[in-house]
């Protein structure tokens, strides 16, 4: 496939820097990593993320739904992986088959894992998922306690190995929220009951990368890490080194007078007379169209302004005086050490966390990998 920069647009994953951040995150947690791979690895992809991250300090991996954790089975990988956030209606038979470990956040989950592990004579691995205050996912203190007395009495419970308690925290930035306090204290009860009812639980994990980075009290025995593997620093301190770079060509170049529209409507006129670059990239491929007026790229040596609305499929950038070539290559973001635009001023820019912004970058953009082997 032709993955020339001069011709379309590509995105490129620095598998060092996966590298990188693994280390430093599992260094901080001083505990194992479960590295989080949803939503494609965070848009880096799914193997690369999964790969790097078992090679440099990861021993577990974990996802919302089967389909990642299938897949990444089905590519031959043998570590541990755990899933939640998925139906009742899930096909737990393949899961277990596929020694997937599974999430418990409700008693009718808790049923149907215990009859596909039933059905399939083989033991299913689970972690009892809490909801500590975010009411999202998972069993409220009272919702648990039914949940071990069910555990206690069901007969098929024999077919269960509960290894881990977890939870999850909404205010994990900021380690002075009482809410993590009182989250960590019923946390920590739910733990005193599942001892007081001889599960043997040898897993309490609470956090993600905020959680690790805000607050050691978050670290129990080990830490579910995504956002950090790839960049993302909510404590905003700036250790963790961003991982992708988004680049686009330039297609066509032209010079207008002071005066004149630019693309749809009338949303921007020229003050003066400019030069523009062309580039085939728009919102289909992850460029929010909130981000019109604000947004800029780094191209021939300065950032610039994106001019007018952001297209499906294509931007264009106001090169002032500056006359580039086609075949010119734009970066939209990259991890800032030239001067580029990061991700971070992307999502100031579109009122967004960078999380949106990594994981919306469409289909159509091509990917492609700096491998950590290359010495640069
Ligand atoms: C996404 C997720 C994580 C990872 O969180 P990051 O902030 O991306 O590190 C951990 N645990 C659960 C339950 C999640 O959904």
């Amino acid at each position: 496939m032709n993955h020339d920069p001069r011709e379309q647009a590509l995105l490129t994953v620095d598998e060092q820097a996966i590298a990188s951040n693994t280390e430093f995150l599992s260094g901080v947690a001083g505990k194992p990593l479960m590295a989080v791979i949803k939503a494609d690895g965070f848009g880096h992809g799914l193997l690369t993320v999964a790969k790097t991250a078992l090679g440099h300090g990861a021993d577990s991996l974990g996802s919302t739904g089967l389909a990642d954790p299938l897949r990444l089975r089905a590519a031959g990988v043998q570590a541990p992986i755990l899933s939640w956030l998925n139906p009742v209606s899930a096909n737990f038979e393949e899961a277990i088959s596929h020694r997937i470990m599974l999430a418990v956040p409700s008693v009718e989950h808790l049923d149907a894992i215990l009859r596909a592990a039933t059905a399939l004579g083989q033991s299913a691995v689970v972690h009892l998922q809490l909801d500590l205050g975010m009411h999202r996912e998972g069993l409220d203190p009272e919702a648990f306690e039914d949940l071990l007395s069910r555990l206690c009495r069901d007969p098929r419970a024999d077919q269960l190995r509960v290894v881990g308690l977890m939870g999850h925290l909404g205010w994990a930035e900021d380690s002075s929220d009482a809410l993590n306090v009182r989250a960590r204290e019923v946390f920590e009860q739910a733990w005193r009951q599942c001892e007081e009812a001889g599960l043997g639980i040898r897993f309490r994990h609470l956090g993600g990368t905020a959680a690790v980075l805000a607050d050691s009290r978050n670290h129990y025995d080990f830490c579910r890490v995504g956002a950090g593997l790839v960049g993302i620093d909510p404590s905003g301190s700036h250790r963790l080194r961003p991982a992708i770079t988004l680049t686009a060509p330039v297609l066509e170049t032209r010079r207008v007078r002071a005066g004149e529209y630019i693309g749809y409507g009338r949303h921007h006129r020229t003050a003066k007379a400019s030069n523009l670059a062309l580039l085939p990239l728009g919102y289909a491929d992850g460029i929010p169209r909130i981000s019109s007026g604000l947004g800029q790229v780094r191209l021939a040596g300065k950032n610039r302004a994106i001019t007018g609305l952001v297209n499906m499929d294509q931007i264009v950038v106001d090169t002032g005086e500056d006359r580039v070539l086609p075949g010119e290559v734009a970066t939209i973001f990259g991890a800032g050490t030239d001067g580029e635009p990061t991700v971070a001023d992307w999502a100031t820019w579109c009122n967004t966390l960078p999380h949106e912004i990594i994981t919306g970058i469409g289909p159509r953009v091509h990917r492609i990998n700096r491998p950590t082997a290359v010495v640069r």
